[in-house]
């Protein structure tokens, strides 16, 4: 039976290269200890569908992996591992697990090495809703490889809802606890990483433990922010929150970046405020506000149709204020009182009423209509940065409308969170102010030539980083893509001797999500 798959396997790659897709093939002698009766297993190893996984969101990089495990239970990836481990350094098997595969580079792939299909783990795995009893938070413990948005229906049940999201939910727990997990809940919760109690890990020795603050919390803060490197997650607790049935939803227009920032800050210093606080910043883009009629409601429909966005760099603040019915008129006057002291364009008021549900999953709609166009499935060339506060006047005075002369490759986000909210025992590295942005650049590059292009966007995205080295900016990259240990290095800077002995300690042989490229297979010094 593995015969077979092994000869279909090499047929595959064999149609594979032909296809032009980066690839490694790996020998026999390889594959020969996952072959039969080597692992007993509730799920199943397969051959025959590596290429699925050979591909990530960021759509720029294919690793061929020899095998994907497909686990019936923990105790599955506990055994994948513990092999792995057995065979020791010599071995060239490496393990990765794959949530939804929403990398931008290959950070979720392994070239000849096995896959964890983390998804096949949630199908299987309940997740268990905890209402909290008296003065208890409630909370969900939720399999690592479940989607937020199945916990979020699940939760709802309950009449609950984690607390701190992504912008988008198709990502697994385990992917973005791995990352940090930030959207415009952050300033206010901390990003998802702040918002778990409990994980269950299998360490890189293939232990499977169970870690808190109060147990095994090295090993807790470490994988929290710790981009896989330490342990796979196969459980979080995460906290929940009472979940608000509606949510009013607006937009308005800045043309001068000190008062939209300055009215951020406000809003994400100020005790009594809205549920989520976000922004963006759009250069040269014509009909902005006809855009935004198919969703939103102008305030003013007559001065909004007067209104010019052509040629200009304009801010975008977007904010929520969650309501139940019966809280309508409680929730006007809020918003009225807080809008009533922001500086933006008058005429470019807009809001709209959705369910808290319609809210969060706001980015799957534009996936449907984006899928639908061929438009999904192509190169993303992402670039994230976190930028102190004290510098991102100096960075948006030489990024918007000069570096960057447009943004029609995509959505630039601009945004400021509480530092105080983040934990710095983690394993997450962000700038060392007590305010600072995240700056998402999430273009598209659908063309193999010219503006549309990944090498243009690319281009532009080494302009950004190269001013904010030469201007000192303090800037950390965020969903970092960088390909040596040199670079991890510098963006550790400190804290690396913490994350490199955390390595030794859980995972000494670097088995663990090769495709973040920090330690090759057993690059680590054995003296530490
Ligand atoms: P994968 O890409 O599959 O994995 C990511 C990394 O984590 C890999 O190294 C993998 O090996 C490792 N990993 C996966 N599962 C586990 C596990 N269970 N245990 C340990 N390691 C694991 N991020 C934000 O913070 N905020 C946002 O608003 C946001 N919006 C996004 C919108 C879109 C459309 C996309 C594509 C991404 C967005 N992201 C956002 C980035 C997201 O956090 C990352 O893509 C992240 O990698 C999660 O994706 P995933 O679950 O598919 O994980």
């Amino acid at each position: 039976m593995v015969k077979a798959s092994m000869v279909c396997y090499l047929k595959l790659l064999l149609l594979l290269a032909l296809g032009g897709v980066t690839m490694h093939v790996p020998d026999a002698d390889v594959l020969a200890p996952l072959g039969p009766g080597a692992l007993r297993l509730h799920g199943h190893l397969s051959f025959h569908d590596v290429a699925t996984v050979a591909r990530d969101f960021g759509n720029r990089c294919s690793l061929l992996p020899a095998a994907v495990l497909h686990p019936g239970s923990v105790s599955d990836i506990a055994a994948a591992v513990q092999r792995v481990f057995q065979l020791g350094e010599r071995s060239p098997l490496t393990v990765a697990a794959r949530g939804h595969g929403h990398s931008l580079l290959g950070q979720s792939q392994t070239a000849g090495g096995i896959v964890v299909k983390m998804e096949s783990l949630g199908g299987k795995a309940r997740m268990q809703v905890h209402n909290g009893d008296g003065a208890a938070t409630p909370y969900v413990d939720a399999p690592g490889g479940e989607l937020w948005i199945n916990v979020l229906h699940e939760t709802l049940k309950h009449g609950l809802a984690p607390r701190s999201w992504t912008d988008y939910l198709h990502l697994t727990v385990g992917g973005t606890l791995s990352n940090a997990g930030v959207s415009g809940q952050a300033f206010r919760h901390g990003p998802q990483i702040s918002n778990v109690n409990q994980l269950e890990i299998v360490t890189g020795r293939g232990d499977v433990v169970t870690c808190s603050p109060e147990e095994n919390s090295d090993l807790f803060y470490g994988a929290l922010g710790g981009l896989g490197q330490f342990g796979i997650i196969t459980r979080a607790r995460i906290a929940l929150q009472p979940a608000p049935k509606m949510v009013r939803w607006i937009r308005v227009l800045y043309s001068d970046f000190t008062s939209f920032t300055e009215d951020q800050e406000a809003l994400i210093s100020a005790e009594k405020t809205f549920d989520y606080i976000e922004g963006f910043v759009t250069i040269n883009r014509t009909g902005i506000l006809n855009n935004w009629r198919t969703s939103f409601k102008p305030q003013d429909p007559v001065q909004a149709s007067h209104f010019q966005s052509d040629g200009r760099v304009l801010y975008c603040l977007e904010m929520t204020k969650n309501f139940n019915d019966d809280e309508a008129d409680i929730m006007e006057q809020e918003v009225g009182a807080l809008l009533s002291r922001l500086r933006y364009i008058q005429s470019t008021l807009f809001h709209t009423d959705v369910t808290y549900l319609e809210f969060l999953d706001r980015v799957h709609s534009s996936e449907l209509k984006l899928r639908a166009q061929g438009l999904w499935e192509v190169p993303h060339p992402w670039l994230n940065l976190l930028i102190p506060r004290s510098t991102i006047h100096k960075f948006a005075s030489q990024v918007f409308g000069k570096i960057l002369k447009d943004s029609n490759n995509g959505p630039i986000l601009l945004y400021p969170v509480n530092r105080a909210k983040w934990d710095n025992r983690t394993s997450v590295v962000i700038p060392d102010e007590e305010i600072f942005y995240l700056v998402g650049f999430l273009s598209s590059a659908p063309s193999l030539s010219g503006h549309g292009s990944v090498e243009h966007a690319v281009n532009l995205n080494n302009k950004i980083i190269d001013f904010c080295e030469k201007a000192n900016v303090g800037m950390k990259q965020y969903l970092a893509p960088y390909t040596t240990q040199q670079q991890w290095k510098a963006h550790f800077g400190a804290r690396w001797e913490t994350f490199e002995r955390r390595k030794h300690m859980y995972d000494p042989l670097a088995i663990l999500a090769p495709g973040q490229r920090i330690f090759p297979k057993a690059s680590l010094p054995m003296s530490l």
